[in-house]
């Protein structure tokens, strides 16, 4: 079986621009696979030569009675027990939030590879990547500013996870 690698966040970070962004340009074969777990998708990818399935959370359905924090962290634990190397994505505008944090020290104890991405910042200027210093306050290491939407750092960040493979 193929290393499996995830990406957890809160709704709305990039998740899935970045799932797509891999998932794009590699042509992979996208499987989903409904009722393996809800609003989750599969794909095999392939990057500096390794293979991997690439798994995009989705997790959060509005108007459930679990709360967002609550299925964020659902998310992050069912990534913890099942993957290899997790990407933790937030929203570099934004700075950390009580769900980032709550994620974070989920995370820090699981003793999983975790590579977080700060996502968002959409151009290159001194002051747009400053903002990702916040995330470092998170405690799980190098933090690496990214745009997922104009694919500025994605490339970086998808190196670094075939090297934690
Ligand atoms: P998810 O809920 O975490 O999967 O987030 P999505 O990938 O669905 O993205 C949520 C919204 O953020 C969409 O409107 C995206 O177009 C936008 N978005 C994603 N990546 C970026 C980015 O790098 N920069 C900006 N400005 N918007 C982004
Ligand atoms: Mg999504």
């Amino acid at each position: 079986m193929k290393p499996l690698v995830a990406i957890v966040g809160r709704p709305n970070v990039g998740k899935s621009t970045l799932f797509n962004r891999l998932i794009g340009r590699r042509l992979a074969l996208v499987e989903d696979m409904p009722g393996v777990t809800r609003d989750r998708h599969y794909a095999d990818a392939e990057w500096g030569g390794r293979s991997f399935t690439f798994i995009d959370t989705g997790g959060f359905v509005p108007g459930e009675k679990d709360s967002l924090l609550k299925q964020v962290r659902e998310q992050a634990q069912l990534a913890v027990e099942e993957c290899d190397v997790i990407v933790f994505v937030t929203d570099g505008r934004e700075g950390v939030t009580a769900a980032d944090e709550s994620v974070a020290s989920y995370l820090r104890k699981s003793g999983k590879p975790v590579i977080v991405a700060a996502n968002k910042l959409d151009n290159t200027t001194g002051t747009m990547q400053a903002l990702a210093a916040d995330f470092y306050k998170l405690g799980l290491g190098e933090v690496h500013p990214m745009s997922a939407e104009h694919n500025l750092g994605v490339n970086g960040l998808f190196d670094e996870v075939v090297e934690k493979l």
